[in-house]
């Protein structure tokens, strides 16, 4: 079954064509990484799936159209890293990790007893079980960017969407983030949606890669991409080989 279809997909900001004409489709399992410089539209392809952003064309989530799209709690997603963290931002890792279970309930919206073992599991498999009752904003950007991916993760998400999960990690961190989410796709078969600017370090990863530059550039696996004349016009012959290279 296809998890994701995405037709013909556009979006603008008033004057900006953010994207224009993605056609792609993502089968359950697949680790699609998502590859592009700066401002080429990865955050905006992710906000659009999450139902965030007015588009146009068509997007298909595990078989529903994306605006009759309930099945949320399937769907975990890990925001590009936000700034406004504060030092005095009033919860702690934990509650922060909690908050991924309550805020898809319905009302009441409290977190039970079996919420709180539920995140304190997920911490501990992420490693970060000793940071439970630190407050948030006192974390390191890396412990922040883990405690947020427990979050996306609490509720065992069938998908998972992360917008560059590793900008605030050390290259140690980093692997062994990359090993996380190589698992869980792995061994509990999660669809994984990963996006990121660093073509290499994705293309050892993931299954299948997406180049997007505001509209889909290349589509398909890293063995591919490393062989495609399309690529290799895109970046140059010698900077091409640099990102196989690396592999
Ligand atoms: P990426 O995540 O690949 O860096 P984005 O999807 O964030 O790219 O942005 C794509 C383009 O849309 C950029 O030119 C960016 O400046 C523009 N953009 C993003 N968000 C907004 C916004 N809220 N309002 C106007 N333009 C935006
Ligand atoms: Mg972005």
């Amino acid at each position: 079954m296809n998890v994701l279809e995405v037709k013909n997909l556009s979006v603008r900001y008033r004057d900006i064509e953010a994207l224009s004409g993605v056609t792609f489709e993502i089968a359950a399992g697949d680790y699609v990484g998502v590859v592009g410089p700066n401002g080429s539209g990865k955050t905006t392809l992710i906000r659009a799936l999450l139902g965030l952003m007015p588009f146009d064309g068509e997007i298909t989530l595990l078989g529903r159209k994306i605006k009759d799209f309930s099945g949320w709690r399937h769907i975990g997603y890990l925001p590009q890293k936000m700034a406004f963290l504060d030092q005095r931002f009033p919860a702690t890792a934990l509650e922060i990790v909690v908050s991924g279970l309550y805020c898809r309930k319905k009302f009441p919206k409290t977190a039970s007893r079996s919420d709180y073992i539920k995140a304190e599991n997920t911490m501990e498999l992420l490693k970060i079980g000793d940071l439970k009752d630190r407050p948030i904003g006192k974390l390191s950007g890396g412990q922040q960017q883990r405690v947020l991916l427990a979050r996306a993760l609490t509720h065992d998400p069938d998908v998972l969407m992360l917008d560059e999960p590793t900008v605030a990690l050390d290259p140690r961190s980093r692997e062994a983030f990359y090993l996380t989410v190589q698992a869980l796709n792995k061994d509990r078969g999660v669809t994984v949606l990963l996006v990121s600017h660093d073509t290499g370090s994705v293309g050892k990863y993931a299954s299948k890669l997406m180049y997007l530059d505001r509209s889909m550039v290349f589509y398909g696996s890293f063995e591919e991409f490393c062989k495609s004349e399309n690529m290799a016009d895109y970046f140059g012959t010698s900077a091409q080989h640099l990102i196989c290279h690396r592999h």
